[in-house]
Protein backbone atom coordinates (compact mmCIF):
# COMPACT_ATOMS: atom_id res chain seq x y z
CA UNK A 1 0.00 0.00 0.00
CA UNK A 2 1.27 3.26 -0.70
CA UNK A 3 1.58 5.57 1.87
CA UNK A 4 0.04 9.22 1.68
CA UNK A 5 1.97 11.91 3.47
CA UNK A 6 1.16 15.50 3.96
CA UNK A 7 3.37 18.16 5.69
CA UNK A 8 1.34 18.52 8.95
CA UNK A 9 3.19 17.25 12.06
CA UNK A 10 0.32 15.61 13.23
CA UNK A 11 1.34 13.04 10.24
CA UNK A 12 4.65 12.61 11.61
CA UNK A 13 3.36 12.00 15.32
CA UNK A 14 0.79 9.07 13.90
CA UNK A 15 3.81 7.96 11.76
CA UNK A 16 5.71 7.76 14.85
CA UNK A 17 3.09 6.24 17.05
CA UNK A 18 2.43 3.18 14.59
CA UNK A 19 6.18 2.20 14.20
CA UNK A 20 6.81 -0.64 16.07
CA UNK A 21 10.08 -0.17 15.74
CA UNK A 22 10.27 3.37 17.89
CA UNK A 23 11.46 1.95 21.14
CA UNK A 24 14.58 1.18 19.72
CA UNK A 25 15.29 4.93 19.44
CA UNK A 26 15.46 5.15 23.36
CA UNK A 27 18.81 2.97 22.89
CA UNK A 28 20.88 4.90 21.74
CA UNK A 29 22.77 8.28 22.36
CA UNK A 30 21.92 11.53 20.37
CA UNK A 31 24.34 13.88 20.10
CA UNK A 32 24.34 17.50 21.23
CA UNK A 33 23.29 20.34 18.89
CA UNK A 34 26.61 21.95 18.04
CA UNK A 35 27.29 24.95 20.66
CA UNK A 36 24.29 23.55 23.27
CA UNK A 37 25.19 23.45 26.92
CA UNK A 38 27.04 20.47 28.47
CA UNK A 39 25.38 17.08 28.61
CA UNK A 40 23.67 17.26 32.05
CA UNK A 41 21.14 19.87 30.92
CA UNK A 42 20.05 17.87 28.27
CA UNK A 43 16.84 18.75 26.59
CA UNK A 44 15.40 17.31 23.82
CA UNK A 45 15.98 20.62 21.76
CA UNK A 46 19.49 20.64 22.75
CA UNK A 47 19.53 17.36 20.99
CA UNK A 48 20.64 17.43 16.89
CA UNK A 49 18.99 16.36 14.57
CA UNK A 50 21.35 13.29 13.70
CA UNK A 51 20.82 12.04 9.83
CA UNK A 52 24.63 11.21 9.82
CA UNK A 53 24.62 7.53 10.25
CA UNK A 54 25.75 6.77 6.97
CA UNK A 55 29.14 8.12 8.18
CA UNK A 56 29.09 7.27 12.18
CA UNK A 57 26.46 5.46 13.56
CA UNK A 58 25.22 6.48 16.92
CA UNK A 59 26.56 4.85 20.13
CA UNK A 60 23.95 2.24 21.47
CA UNK A 61 23.43 2.53 24.97
CA UNK A 62 24.87 -1.17 26.34
CA UNK A 63 28.38 -0.20 24.64
CA UNK A 64 29.83 1.51 27.61
CA UNK A 65 29.25 -2.29 29.47
CA UNK A 66 30.75 -4.71 26.95
CA UNK A 67 33.92 -2.07 26.93
CA UNK A 68 33.83 -2.06 30.51
CA UNK A 69 33.62 -5.68 30.59
CA UNK A 70 37.03 -6.12 28.58
CA UNK A 71 38.75 -3.42 30.21
CA UNK A 72 37.97 -5.21 34.01
CA UNK A 73 39.22 -8.86 32.83
CA UNK A 74 42.32 -7.08 31.08
CA UNK A 75 42.60 -5.31 34.71
CA UNK A 76 41.95 -8.88 36.50
CA UNK A 77 43.28 -11.48 34.29
CA UNK A 78 45.85 -10.03 32.21
CA UNK A 79 46.90 -12.61 29.91
CA UNK A 80 44.51 -14.99 31.44
CA UNK A 81 41.38 -12.98 29.54
CA UNK A 82 42.55 -14.94 26.21
CA UNK A 83 41.17 -18.23 27.62
CA UNK A 84 39.05 -17.02 30.67
CA UNK A 85 37.45 -13.57 30.09
CA UNK A 86 33.77 -13.47 30.13
CA UNK A 87 33.95 -13.86 26.22
CA UNK A 88 37.54 -14.85 25.71
CA UNK A 89 39.41 -13.08 23.55
CA UNK A 90 41.06 -16.16 21.49
CA UNK A 91 37.22 -16.51 20.09
CA UNK A 92 35.63 -13.49 20.84
CA UNK A 93 34.77 -13.06 17.00
CA UNK A 94 33.52 -16.32 16.63
CA UNK A 95 29.75 -15.00 18.28
CA UNK A 96 30.01 -11.77 15.41
CA UNK A 97 29.63 -13.93 13.00
CA UNK A 98 26.40 -15.60 12.66
CA UNK A 99 24.65 -12.01 13.24
CA UNK A 100 26.46 -10.67 10.56
CA UNK A 101 25.49 -13.47 8.36
CA UNK A 102 21.96 -12.77 8.71
CA UNK A 103 22.33 -8.95 7.86
CA UNK A 104 24.27 -9.84 5.06
CA UNK A 105 22.32 -13.23 3.76
CA UNK A 106 25.36 -15.04 3.79
CA UNK A 107 26.64 -18.58 5.88
CA UNK A 108 28.21 -18.20 8.87
CA UNK A 109 31.23 -19.99 7.98
CA UNK A 110 31.02 -17.10 4.66
CA UNK A 111 31.62 -13.84 7.15
CA UNK A 112 34.93 -12.87 9.33
CA UNK A 113 35.36 -10.11 11.28
CA UNK A 114 39.38 -8.33 10.83
CA UNK A 115 40.97 -5.06 9.70
CA UNK A 116 38.94 -2.20 8.46
CA UNK A 117 37.65 -2.10 5.05
CA UNK A 118 40.44 -0.83 2.82
CA UNK A 119 42.56 -3.42 4.15
CA UNK A 120 40.13 -6.25 3.47
CA UNK A 121 39.34 -4.82 0.18
CA UNK A 122 43.32 -5.00 -0.21
CA UNK A 123 43.35 -8.78 1.18
CA UNK A 124 40.43 -10.34 -1.25
CA UNK A 125 41.87 -8.46 -4.48
CA UNK A 126 45.19 -10.51 -3.51
CA UNK A 127 43.21 -13.58 -3.65
CA UNK A 128 40.59 -12.12 -6.71
CA UNK A 129 42.87 -10.44 -8.78
CA UNK A 130 44.82 -12.65 -10.76
CA UNK A 131 45.59 -10.80 -14.16
CA UNK A 132 47.03 -12.40 -17.30
CA UNK A 133 48.08 -11.12 -20.05
CA UNK A 134 44.42 -11.82 -21.94
CA UNK A 135 42.08 -11.09 -18.50
CA UNK A 136 43.56 -7.96 -16.46
CA UNK A 137 40.55 -5.59 -16.75
CA UNK A 138 38.51 -4.36 -13.52
CA UNK A 139 34.91 -2.89 -14.08
CA UNK A 140 34.05 -0.21 -11.32
CA UNK A 141 31.33 2.56 -10.79
CA UNK A 142 33.25 6.16 -12.12
CA UNK A 143 32.92 8.21 -8.92
CA UNK A 144 33.87 5.63 -6.26
CA UNK A 145 34.98 6.24 -2.51
CA UNK A 146 38.50 7.09 -3.01
CA UNK A 147 39.53 4.64 -1.31
CA UNK A 148 38.36 1.89 -3.41
CA UNK A 149 39.77 3.45 -6.26
CA UNK A 150 42.84 4.06 -4.72
CA UNK A 151 43.26 0.30 -4.04
CA UNK A 152 42.61 -0.73 -7.06
CA UNK A 153 44.59 1.59 -8.88
CA UNK A 154 47.95 0.78 -6.66
CA UNK A 155 46.97 -3.32 -7.15
CA UNK A 156 46.64 -2.62 -11.14
CA UNK A 157 49.92 -0.81 -10.97
CA UNK A 158 51.56 -3.62 -8.34
CA UNK A 159 50.29 -6.21 -11.14
CA UNK A 160 52.37 -3.98 -13.69
CA UNK A 161 49.37 -2.79 -15.79
CA UNK A 162 48.53 0.68 -16.83
CA UNK A 163 45.06 1.94 -14.69
CA UNK A 164 43.88 3.88 -17.82
CA UNK A 165 43.64 0.24 -20.02
CA UNK A 166 43.14 -1.40 -16.94
CA UNK A 167 40.32 0.44 -15.04
CA UNK A 168 36.59 0.42 -16.63
CA UNK A 169 34.46 3.19 -15.29
CA UNK A 170 31.16 2.89 -15.59
CA UNK A 171 30.19 6.46 -15.78
CA UNK A 172 26.20 8.34 -15.61
CA UNK A 173 25.82 9.59 -19.62
CA UNK A 174 26.36 12.99 -20.57
CA UNK A 175 24.23 15.33 -18.22
CA UNK A 176 22.69 12.41 -15.96
CA UNK A 177 23.84 11.77 -12.24
CA UNK A 178 23.03 8.21 -12.23
CA UNK A 179 24.22 5.41 -13.64
CA UNK A 180 22.42 3.25 -15.47
CA UNK A 181 22.40 -0.48 -14.70
CA UNK A 182 21.73 -1.52 -18.27
CA UNK A 183 25.60 0.18 -18.82
CA UNK A 184 27.05 -1.64 -16.75
CA UNK A 185 25.85 -4.66 -17.65
CA UNK A 186 26.49 -3.35 -21.63
CA UNK A 187 30.11 -2.70 -19.89
CA UNK A 188 30.82 -6.04 -18.84
CA UNK A 189 29.64 -7.47 -21.35
CA UNK A 190 32.08 -5.42 -23.82
CA UNK A 191 34.98 -6.43 -22.47
CA UNK A 192 33.73 -9.95 -21.72
CA UNK A 193 37.37 -10.79 -23.14
CA UNK A 194 39.82 -9.15 -21.10
CA UNK A 195 37.63 -8.68 -17.54
CA UNK A 196 39.04 -10.26 -14.44
CA UNK A 197 36.68 -8.69 -12.11
CA UNK A 198 33.87 -6.29 -11.45
CA UNK A 199 34.22 -4.57 -8.38
CA UNK A 200 31.41 -2.38 -7.23
CA UNK A 201 30.04 -0.45 -4.26
CA UNK A 202 26.81 -1.43 -3.34
CA UNK A 203 25.40 1.73 -2.39
CA UNK A 204 27.44 4.65 -4.06
CA UNK A 205 28.54 7.34 -0.71
CA UNK A 206 27.81 10.30 -3.10
CA UNK A 207 24.62 9.95 -4.97
CA UNK A 208 23.25 6.94 -3.01
CA UNK A 209 22.26 4.78 -5.33
CA UNK A 210 21.73 1.12 -4.89
CA UNK A 211 23.12 -1.28 -7.27
CA UNK A 212 21.71 -4.52 -8.50
CA UNK A 213 24.13 -6.84 -6.66
CA UNK A 214 22.78 -9.76 -8.19
CA UNK A 215 22.53 -9.02 -11.32
CA UNK A 216 26.11 -7.35 -11.50
CA UNK A 217 27.43 -10.67 -10.19
CA UNK A 218 25.04 -12.74 -12.63
CA UNK A 219 26.55 -10.77 -15.69
CA UNK A 220 30.37 -10.82 -14.01
CA UNK A 221 29.98 -14.61 -13.96
CA UNK A 222 28.94 -14.61 -17.27
CA UNK A 223 32.00 -12.69 -18.29
CA UNK A 224 34.18 -15.29 -16.69
CA UNK A 225 34.70 -12.76 -13.79
CA UNK A 226 35.29 -12.69 -10.12
CA UNK A 227 32.33 -10.14 -8.83
CA UNK A 228 33.14 -8.46 -5.35
CA UNK A 229 31.08 -5.63 -3.57
CA UNK A 230 31.99 -2.62 -1.08
CA UNK A 231 29.52 -2.49 1.27
CA UNK A 232 30.35 0.18 3.58
CA UNK A 233 26.57 1.79 2.95
CA UNK A 234 24.44 -1.42 2.48
CA UNK A 235 25.51 -3.03 5.88
CA UNK A 236 22.72 -2.72 8.00
CA UNK A 237 20.75 -0.55 5.75
CA UNK A 238 19.61 -2.71 2.84
CA UNK A 239 19.06 -6.50 3.07
CA UNK A 240 20.95 -8.50 0.69
CA UNK A 241 21.36 -12.18 -0.05
CA UNK A 242 25.21 -12.59 -0.50
CA UNK A 243 24.93 -16.56 -0.91
CA UNK A 244 21.96 -17.06 -2.82
CA UNK A 245 23.36 -14.19 -5.37
CA UNK A 246 26.59 -16.29 -5.64
CA UNK A 247 28.49 -13.06 -4.76
CA UNK A 248 32.33 -14.10 -4.59
CA UNK A 249 33.55 -11.74 -2.09
CA UNK A 250 32.54 -8.42 -0.07
CA UNK A 251 33.97 -5.90 2.39
CA UNK A 252 32.63 -3.73 5.09
CA UNK A 253 32.96 -1.13 7.67
CA UNK A 254 31.26 -1.42 11.12
CA UNK A 255 31.07 2.21 11.97
CA UNK A 256 27.85 3.30 9.35
CA UNK A 257 24.82 1.83 9.85
CA UNK A 258 26.12 -0.96 12.13
CA UNK A 259 26.89 1.40 14.81
CA UNK A 260 30.69 -0.36 16.29
CA UNK A 261 31.92 2.93 16.71
CA UNK A 262 34.48 5.00 15.04
CA UNK A 263 37.70 2.58 13.96
CA UNK A 264 35.16 -0.70 14.70
CA UNK A 265 36.76 -3.46 12.98
CA UNK A 266 35.77 -4.47 9.66
CA UNK A 267 34.60 -7.56 7.94
CA UNK A 268 34.48 -9.40 4.79
CA UNK A 269 32.23 -12.19 2.92
CA UNK A 270 34.03 -15.06 1.03
CA UNK A 271 31.75 -17.43 -0.87
CA UNK A 272 32.01 -20.77 0.60
CA UNK A 273 33.07 -22.26 -2.97
CA UNK A 274 36.91 -20.28 -1.94
CA UNK A 275 36.35 -20.27 1.82
CA UNK A 276 36.23 -24.06 2.24
CA UNK A 277 39.04 -24.19 -0.14
CA UNK A 278 42.45 -24.55 1.80
CA UNK A 279 44.62 -24.24 -1.55
CA UNK A 280 42.27 -20.72 -2.61
CA UNK A 281 45.61 -17.64 -2.74
CA UNK A 282 45.55 -15.57 -0.11
CA UNK A 283 47.90 -13.98 2.32
CA UNK A 284 48.64 -16.02 5.24
CA UNK A 285 48.49 -14.79 8.78
CA UNK A 286 48.59 -17.14 12.31
CA UNK A 287 45.05 -16.19 13.15
CA UNK A 288 43.70 -17.62 10.04
CA UNK A 289 45.51 -20.75 10.65
CA UNK A 290 43.45 -23.64 11.34
CA UNK A 291 43.00 -23.19 15.26
CA UNK A 292 43.95 -26.91 16.26
CA UNK A 293 47.80 -26.29 15.08
CA UNK A 294 47.97 -22.74 15.32
CA UNK A 295 49.83 -22.66 18.89
CA UNK A 296 52.10 -25.34 18.04
CA UNK A 297 54.14 -23.25 16.57
CA UNK A 298 55.33 -25.14 13.48
CA UNK A 299 56.22 -24.57 9.68
CA UNK A 300 53.88 -24.28 7.10
CA UNK A 301 50.24 -22.49 6.42
CA UNK A 302 46.94 -24.39 7.11
CA UNK A 303 44.13 -21.62 6.83
CA UNK A 304 41.12 -22.65 8.35
CA UNK A 305 38.28 -23.83 5.82
CA UNK A 306 36.02 -20.55 6.63
CA UNK A 307 36.26 -17.24 5.41
CA UNK A 308 38.13 -16.36 9.02
CA UNK A 309 40.79 -18.31 7.12
CA UNK A 310 41.94 -14.47 5.65
CA UNK A 311 42.39 -13.59 9.15
CA UNK A 312 45.75 -12.48 9.52
CA UNK A 313 46.49 -10.62 13.27
CA UNK A 314 45.29 -11.30 16.79
CA UNK A 315 41.48 -10.28 17.54
CA UNK A 316 41.34 -6.60 18.12
CA UNK A 317 39.55 -7.71 20.85
CA UNK A 318 38.54 -3.67 21.73
CA UNK A 319 37.74 -2.69 18.03
CA UNK A 320 35.19 -5.99 18.10
CA UNK A 321 33.75 -5.34 21.65
CA UNK A 322 31.14 -2.59 20.82
CA UNK A 323 29.84 -4.97 18.01
CA UNK A 324 28.88 -7.55 20.59
CA UNK A 325 26.18 -4.44 21.49
CA UNK A 326 25.10 -3.21 18.48
CA UNK A 327 24.31 -6.31 16.50
CA UNK A 328 21.61 -7.98 19.01
CA UNK A 329 20.09 -4.74 18.13
CA UNK A 330 19.61 -6.27 14.68
CA UNK A 331 18.59 -9.43 15.44
CA UNK A 332 15.77 -8.20 17.61
CA UNK A 333 14.58 -5.57 15.59
CA UNK A 334 15.01 -7.10 12.54
CA UNK A 335 17.09 -6.19 8.79
CA UNK A 336 13.70 -6.80 6.99
CA UNK A 337 11.68 -4.63 9.38
CA UNK A 338 14.14 -2.29 9.23
CA UNK A 339 14.06 -2.06 5.84
CA UNK A 340 10.16 -1.60 5.56
CA UNK A 341 10.58 2.08 8.26
CA UNK A 342 13.62 2.85 6.24
CA UNK A 343 11.97 3.05 2.76
CA UNK A 344 8.80 4.54 4.43
CA UNK A 345 11.13 7.14 6.26
CA UNK A 346 12.78 8.22 3.79
CA UNK A 347 10.11 8.37 0.97
CA UNK A 348 8.73 10.90 3.63
CA UNK A 349 11.93 12.65 3.45
CA UNK A 350 11.83 13.15 -0.14
CA UNK A 351 7.84 14.25 0.26
CA UNK A 352 8.60 17.13 2.38
CA UNK A 353 11.91 17.65 0.55
CA UNK A 354 10.06 17.99 -2.68
CA UNK A 355 7.50 20.90 -1.27
CA UNK A 356 10.27 23.45 -0.03
CA UNK A 357 10.22 26.47 -2.52
CA UNK A 358 12.75 27.96 -1.04
CA UNK A 359 15.62 25.97 -1.75
CA UNK A 360 16.99 25.32 -4.82
CA UNK A 361 18.39 21.53 -4.81
CA UNK A 362 18.12 18.72 -7.06
CA UNK A 363 17.94 15.04 -5.02
CA UNK A 364 20.30 13.08 -7.15
CA UNK A 365 19.51 9.71 -5.37
CA UNK A 366 17.42 7.60 -7.29
CA UNK A 367 13.48 8.26 -6.13
CA UNK A 368 12.62 4.30 -6.96
CA UNK A 369 12.67 2.70 -3.10
CA UNK A 370 14.57 -0.37 -4.59
CA UNK A 371 17.27 1.61 -6.15
CA UNK A 372 18.54 3.05 -3.23
CA UNK A 373 19.23 2.87 0.80
CA UNK A 374 17.89 5.46 3.30
CA UNK A 375 20.26 8.19 2.25
CA UNK A 376 19.06 11.35 -0.04
CA UNK A 377 21.55 13.40 -1.48
CA UNK A 378 20.83 16.61 -2.13
CA UNK A 379 22.45 18.44 -5.30
CA UNK A 380 23.13 22.31 -4.76
CA UNK A 381 24.36 24.30 -8.26
CA UNK A 382 25.42 27.01 -5.82
CA UNK A 383 25.76 27.61 -1.87
CA UNK A 384 25.64 24.03 -0.98
CA UNK A 385 28.76 24.78 1.52
CA UNK A 386 26.61 27.50 3.01
CA UNK A 387 23.39 25.74 3.33
CA UNK A 388 25.45 22.69 5.40
CA UNK A 389 26.56 24.91 7.49
CA UNK A 390 23.30 26.99 8.01
CA UNK A 391 21.81 23.80 8.58
CA UNK A 392 24.44 22.68 11.29
CA UNK A 393 24.08 26.16 13.31
CA UNK A 394 20.16 25.27 13.38
CA UNK A 395 20.97 22.06 15.19
CA UNK A 396 21.09 19.49 12.07
CA UNK A 397 24.02 16.79 11.67
CA UNK A 398 24.46 16.06 8.01
CA UNK A 399 27.30 15.86 6.19
CA UNK A 400 28.55 17.97 3.20
CA UNK A 401 30.65 16.22 -0.16
CA UNK A 402 32.44 18.33 -2.91
CA UNK A 403 30.85 19.08 -5.35
CA UNK A 404 27.89 20.40 -4.19
CA UNK A 405 26.33 17.27 -1.92
CA UNK A 406 24.29 17.42 1.27
CA UNK A 407 23.68 13.94 2.35
CA UNK A 408 20.88 13.20 4.51
CA UNK A 409 20.42 9.60 5.78
CA UNK A 410 17.81 8.65 8.50
CA UNK A 411 18.59 6.03 10.15
CA UNK A 412 15.62 3.61 10.59
CA UNK A 413 17.04 2.01 14.32
CA UNK A 414 17.55 5.45 15.61
CA UNK A 415 15.39 8.30 14.14
CA UNK A 416 12.00 9.24 13.84
CA UNK A 417 9.56 10.65 11.72
CA UNK A 418 9.26 13.88 14.10
CA UNK A 419 12.97 14.02 12.95
CA UNK A 420 12.04 14.39 9.30
CA UNK A 421 9.44 16.76 9.98
CA UNK A 422 11.68 19.03 12.31
CA UNK A 423 13.96 18.94 9.24
CA UNK A 424 11.83 19.87 6.91
CA UNK A 425 10.71 22.71 9.19
CA UNK A 426 13.82 24.23 9.90
CA UNK A 427 14.26 23.92 6.22
CA UNK A 428 11.38 25.50 5.08
CA UNK A 429 12.17 28.74 7.56
CA UNK A 430 15.85 29.31 5.85
CA UNK A 431 15.61 32.56 3.92
C1 LIG B 1 33.29 4.63 4.41
C2 LIG B 1 33.83 3.97 3.22
C3 LIG B 1 35.16 3.48 3.18
C4 LIG B 1 36.08 3.68 4.36
O1 LIG B 1 37.10 2.74 4.35
P1 LIG B 1 37.99 2.52 5.68
O2 LIG B 1 39.04 1.60 5.24
O3 LIG B 1 37.08 2.00 6.74
O4 LIG B 1 38.52 3.87 6.09
C5 LIG B 1 35.57 2.83 2.04
N1 LIG B 1 34.74 2.67 0.96
C6 LIG B 1 33.48 3.15 0.97
C7 LIG B 1 32.59 2.94 -0.21
C8 LIG B 1 33.00 3.83 2.08
O5 LIG B 1 31.76 4.32 2.07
Amino acid sequence: MQDTFDTTQRCAQLFDREDKLQSFRSRFYFPLRAGADIPSAISPRQMAIYFCGNSLGLQPRGTEDVIRQELKDWQDLAVGGYMHAKDPWLTCQEPLRAPLARIVGALEDEVTVMNALTVNLHILLHSFYHPGPDRYKIIMEAGAFPSDQYAIETQVKWHGYDPTDAIIEVRPREGEKLIREEDILTAIDQHRDSLALVLFGGINYYTGQLFDIAAITAAAHAAGAFAGFDLAHVIGNVPIRLHDWDTDFAVWCSYKYLNGGPGAVGGAYVHERYARNRDHIRLGGWWGNDEAIRFKMEKGFVPKSTASGWNLSTNQVFNMTALKASLPIFDEAGIDRLRAKSIKLTAYLAFLLQQLTNLRFDIITPMDPTQRGAQLSLFFKEHGKAIHQKMIESGITVDYREPGVIRVAPAPLYNSFQDVYAFYHILAHFE
